[in-house]
């Protein structure tokens, strides 16, 4: 077992300080906070009033934790999260989004939210404009950038290749993409 996960079990066994856990492995207070903090950005604990806790598994996959798709660490800035009547479901960038919608789907999906790539701002999934297969690589592969005026996603997509589609054919064409193991061949698949 690594020091991460020891520290996931000292941490229920009510080690809930950085300087007990440092106490305990007879490391320094900085080593400790590292592995907080990753464990903090792996979305496994969380800090409340300087106390360690643990993150449920649910919590977990609900608010940071991993792509429910390919199971990467979330970055804000990229995701895409479909609302559900009784959860939500997160993906790491909208590459992964548009490929969760086929489990998604017939779930009653009550809203899609992702970032416009330029402001960050959240944007309806749906309404959307996506730049699929440019040579900006943020996250998965095709990469798939979120746009909400289709004449960003245009201009984007003149500086760095890749298409313009609507939320649709985005979902499409990466599946097509996916499919012919990510070579771009616009011309004979449109
Ligand atoms: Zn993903
Ligand atoms: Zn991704």
């Amino acid at each position: 077992m690594n020091r991460k996960e020891q520290i996931l079990n000292l941490i229920a066994k009510g080690y809930t300080t950085v300087k007990s856990l440092a106490e305990y492995f007879n490391v320094s207070l900085m080593t400790i906070y590292r592995d907080v903090r990753e464990l903090e950005k792996e979305g496994k604990i969380i800090r409340r009033h300087g106390e360690l806790l643990l993150k449920s598994e649910e919590e977990q996959s609900q608010e940071t934790g991993a792509c429910a798709y390919c199971g990467k660490i979330l970055d804000r800035r990229l995701e895409f999260v479909y609302r559900l009547k009784s959860k939500a479901v997160c993906a790491c960038c909208a590459h992964c989004g548009l490929l969760l919608y086929n489990d998604v789907q017939d779930k009653e999906i009550q809203s899609c939210m992702t970032r416009d790539f330029i402001s960050g701002n959240p944007i309806n999934c749906f309404s959307a404009w996506y730049v699929v297969g440019s040579s900006a690589k943020p996250c998965c592969i095709p990469s798939v950038i979120a746009f909400a005026d289709k004449e960003d996603a245009e201009k984007f997509a003149k500086g760095f290749g890749g298409k313009v589609f609507d939320f649709e054919t985005a979902l499409r064409a990466v599946e097509e993409l996916m499919k012919r193991g990510h070579q771009v061949v616009w011309e004979q698949m449109l």
